[in-house]
């Protein structure tokens, strides 16, 4: 059950109590795991806990893990699924059909991709654009007047920076909402709903959970009573696209750490990015933390902490020289996800090639080892 805390905590503290939640029952300081899918009736066919009847529509472990999510993102409501694409999903099932969406082109594909096949076949017009060039973003919207504005800051896996008050004003002004993609900044380092966005969304599998154990997605708003929200929520309760107790459970356990994860990890990759861009053998660093990033002083505007473990770099002699340095790592896992506490590395382009990342990039998830090991991995991979 959560107790209320008063509102000057910090996101340390909020995180490491998991929001007050305990377990009343057993006076466990940590809460249980309720599996039961149905709930029951007394003599008088009242409910025994009003609040509950069914576990698709009643999951106390979902509750808990939404609770401590709100709190930490400064919402209002939130709601869990059962991964970031069911969250994506259940946004855009509430454009109606013939209607126009923005949404930023470059972002993760397998958002693009299931946007691209939904917009098709439900008869919307799709307007992809650079949503971190704000005249671009700006034109698109005066001549569309979309319904919905879609944009992921910071963006996976080229790292652009879109000004998040600044687009939720253009949306606005063309009566359009503005949903937030903001997996990679975590509500540790970003908190769009502050800055104007009607909706953020959150691959929870990622920097959420942190753990790489766990899929989920989530989607927030300080507006729980605007037609949009209600129809997401109504229709995950109907249609079912719910996370399960146990996955709940891991989620809330993952994200008591998650103030103190997203900072080593910034710092982390800070460090990586520095050592990168002075390094003879890499052509260009993309992290927001870097003062040479195009996007570098409105990140530092809006996100606050840290700018992430997610960052890219383009290895000089293209394809062949950046699966050479993969092939040569020890640390970093070769495995495609972000956000956990091991580092990862990606060559993208083997995933998404006819989409203009660079044969030379390789996508790096910066965990939460120690720096000088993870560097030292980068240099003997990368060679003199
Ligand atoms: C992983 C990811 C998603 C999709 O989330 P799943 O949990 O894998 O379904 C969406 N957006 C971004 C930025 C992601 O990294």
């Amino acid at each position: 059950m959560a107790h209320e805390h008063p509102k000057d905590l910090h996101p340390a503290t909020i995180a490491a109590h998991a929001a007050g939640a305990t377990d009343t029952q057993t006076a466990g300081v940590v809460p249980a795991v309720h599996m039961s899918t149905t709930f029951a009736r007394d003599a008088d066919y009242a409910l025994l806990n009003p609040e509950n009847v069914y576990l698709r529509s009643h999951n106390e472990n979902v509750r808990v893990a939404e609770r401590l999510l709100s709190r930490l993102e400064g919402a209002q409501e939130t709601l869990l699924f059962p991964s970031g694409m069911a969250a994506v999903a259940a946004v855009f099932r509430t454009v109606p059909n013939g209607a126009h969406v923005v949404v930023q082109s470059q972002i993760y594909w397998g958002t693009t991709a299931w946007i691209r096949d939904f917009c098709a076949r439900r008869g919307i017009a799709l307007h992809e654009v650079e949503a971190s060039d704000p005249d671009a973003l700006a034109a698109v919207c005066a001549d569309h007047r979309p319904a919905l504005v879609w944009i992921e800051t910071p963006s996976n896996p080229w790292l652009r920076i879109t000004d998040i008050a600044a687009a939720a004003a253009m949306a606005h002004g063309v009566g359009a909402k503005l949903v937030v993609d903001s997996t990679a900044a975590t509500p540790v380092l970003s908190q769009p709903l502050a800055l104007g966005a009607d909706i953020v969304m959150h691959s929870a599998t990622k920097g959420i959970n942190g753990h790489s154990d766990v899929l989920a997605g989530s989607l927030a708003t300080r507006a729980p009573d605007a037609p949009i929200w209600q129809m997401i929520r109504d229709d995950r309760n109907m249609a079912g696209a719910v996370l399960g107790p146990m996955e709940a459970w891991l989620l809330t356990r993952g994200m008591r750490t998650l103030p103190l994860r997203m900072r080593e990890m910034s710092r982390n990759a800070m460090t990586l990015a520095e050592q990168l861009s002075d390094h003879p053998k890499v052509e260009t660093v993309l992290y927001p933390g870097l003062a040479s990033h195009p996007g570098h002083a409105i990140a530092a505007r809006q996100m606050a902490g840290g700018f992430g473990g997610l960052m890219s770099f383009v290895v000089k002699g293209g394809g062949p020289a950046a699966l050479r340095a993969v092939g040569r790592l020890q640390l970093f896992g070769r495995a495609t996800s972000l956000g956990g506490v091991e580092s990862l590395v990606e060559h993208r382009h083997t995933i998404e090639p006819h989409t203009g990342i660079p044969e030379g990039l390789l996508r790096l998830s910066v965990g939460i080892e120690d720096a000088g090991d993870l560097i030292d991995d980068l240099e003997q991979a990368l060679g003199q």
